[in-house]
């Protein structure tokens, strides 16, 4: 383990400055393109036969680092984004989660 640790607050913004500028130019349609890339590349990493552990660093931080600029450029705070799940399950409030699997991902209010 790092003997500092990075807050995804720190994280967030340090993609912002490094990225910002041409992520502006790009657009959000693009951006999102480029992240789901990085997500195919994780599934890549994660179906190989030998998992390799420096390519699944490098695969799990792009796809955290590129969904950290989708939600910078959608005016979203990632830390305070993740908070609704600090005290558990954002449906049950239970930890571990008591919902059934198919009800895991919906949301938590009504859909319109
Ligand atoms: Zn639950």
């Amino acid at each position: 383990m790092a003997e500092d640790s990075v807050s995804i607050r720190r994280f967030q913004d340090v993609i912002r400055d490094t990225f910002h500028e041409k992520d502006a130019t790009r657009g959000i349609g693009g951006t999102f393109m480029w992240f789901t890339e990085e997500v195919g590349e994780l599934a890549r990493a994660l179906k190989r036969k030998e998992r390799d552990r420096d390519e699944l660093v490098v695969e799990f931080s792009d796809v955290f680092a590129w969904l950290c600029t989708l939600a910078s450029m959608s005016d979203i705070d990632m830390e305070d984004a993740v908070a609704r799940y600090l005290s558990g399950c954002p449906r049950c409030r239970a930890i571990p989660c008591a919902c059934g699997e198919r009800t895991r991902f919906q949301d938590v209010e009504p859909a319109e």
